[in-house]
């Protein structure tokens, strides 16, 4: 139960936000979202959810939705192009991760927030925060948006009030990025498996099952993806589609149901990916969460995994402990090792599967699929798929998650 209630301000209705403000209305507290946007809205195709982001789905009630949408995900498979395998991951019987739409995500996220009573202020691009005796005022443009006993910075990877006034501790530039898409499944198409191809660490595909729309009837997606380098993204922005498409039907040639549906090079989104580390999640009445506390790479599929951990973490550590500052310092405390360990677990993983690098992709080819049946690294991979790394479910309740 609330020690006291706060009046809390939420920047960027994105995953962590929404889900912040929610888990916070829930407990009494009075939120003020304040998006960009003129119409919050999702970016992106598909996203993983594993035990860890399921986890906080179930604490708003979202999980049975949210699974009867996407698609379960009991194996993940990686080859060379050649078809030799590269990793098979299997998860445990009733065990799964969840392949989902981003649209799915957002729109049962949007609509529980405005449910519980969240107010969501968009078209409001917060670029200060003031520090009074008794407050920090958010402002935007330097109009003043009202005052607030906590911020909780939840604007993403460029959030500019990170920039502002947290105290970073490293952050890194990737040199691959990705284009991104979504598309209808094949009637042939396995949606229970997460595949990927690979030629070295240049060339990456994968196929991620992601379900339906919350009103798009029956029709099954495929999220896509390819890694593309990005000092060469003008290139294939000039080259015609179908160059691209060639070269990707070449290497898989199963991928023709895929680019059978992309017409052009707008079908596709281009990502780009940054680390960017914190010495401390907070700073003053400013606390940061998500992408904005830790932008990673998302080659393990874990940073909407972490921000929804984030978000069901500071909704306790506000509603339990005495004051805001020991609020803060709390969730920083229990946040700390977990969000560290997959910064480095996720900056590992890019070098061998998404880099210029010769030879590290050569000794993945040959190690990780025989590694990966050592069935004390199998657990050690599977927890760190499932987002438990770190001892995460020290904090969480997990009884009330959906298994079958
Ligand atoms: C291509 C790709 C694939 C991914 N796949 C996975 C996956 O499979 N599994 C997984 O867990 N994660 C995955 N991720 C990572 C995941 O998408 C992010 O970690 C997650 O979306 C972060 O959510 P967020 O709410 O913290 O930030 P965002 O989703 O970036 O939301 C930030 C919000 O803040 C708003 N905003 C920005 N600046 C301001 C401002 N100044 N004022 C007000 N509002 C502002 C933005 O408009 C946006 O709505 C992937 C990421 C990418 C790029």
């Amino acid at each position: 139960m609330a020690s006291s209630t706060h009046r809390v301000s939420v920047l960027g209705a994105g995953i962590s936000g929404l889900a912040v403000a929610s888990l916070l209305r829930l407990r009494g507290h009075t939120v003020t979202v304040f998006e960009r946007f003129a119409a919050p809205r999702p970016l992106g195709s598909g996203l993983v959810l594993h035990r860890s982001g399921l986890t906080a789905m179930a604490a708003l009630g979202l999980d049975a939705e949210a699974v009867r949408l996407g698609c379960r995900l009991t194996r993940f498979e990686g080859r060379t192009v050649a078809g030799k395998r590269v990793y098979a991951l299997e998860h445990d019987p009733g065990d799964f991760s969840l392949g989902i739409h981003r649209h799915t995500v957002f729109h049962l996220l949007y609509t529980k927030a405005l449910e519980l009573g969240v107010s969501i202020v968009a078209g409001c691009e917060v670029d200060a925060v003031e520090h009074g005796r008794t407050a920090a005022t958010v402002t935007a443009g330097s109009r003043p948006l009202g005052a607030f006993d906590v911020v909780i910075d939840a604007s993403g990877a460029q959030s500019p009030i990170r920039d502002r006034y947290a105290a970073i501790r490293s952050r890194h530039a990737f040199a691959y990025g990705a284009l991104w898409g979504v598309c209808e499944a094949a009637n042939d198409q396995p949606l229970d498996v997460l595949r990927q191809r690979f030629h070295g660490a240049k060339v990456g595909i994968g196929l991620i099952p992601i379900g339906r729309l919350p009103d798009g009837g029956e029709t099954r997606h495929i999220g896509f993806h390819w890694s593309v380098r990005n000092a060469d993204i003008d290139l294939w922005r000039r080259a015609p589609i179908g160059v691209w498409k060639r070269e990707v039907e070449s290497l898989w040639p199963e991928t023709r149901f895929l680019t059978a549906q992309i017409a052009r090079h707008e079908d596709l989104t281009w990502a780009a990916y940054a680390d960017v580390a914190l010495h401390r999640l907070h700073a003053g009445r400013i606390v940061f969460i998500g992408d904005a506390a830790h932008a990673i790479s998302p080659r393990l599929g874990q940073g909407a995994n972490l921000g929804l951990v984030d978000a069901l973490t500071l909704a306790d550590t506000l509603s339990t402990a005495p004051d805001v500052f020991a609020a803060l310092e709390t969730y920083n405390a229990r946040r700390r090792d977990q969000v560290r360990y997959y910064h480095a677990a996720s900056r590992w993983l890019s070098a061998l599967f998404q880099s210029d690098h010769r030879i590290a992709p050569v000794l993945r080819d040959l190690a990780f699929a025989p590694v990966s049946r050592i069935p004390y690294m199998r657990r050690q991979m599977l927890d760190s798929l499932a987002g438990e790394k770190a001892g995460l479910f020290r904090n969480l309740d997990t009884s009330k998650l959906v298994r079958n």
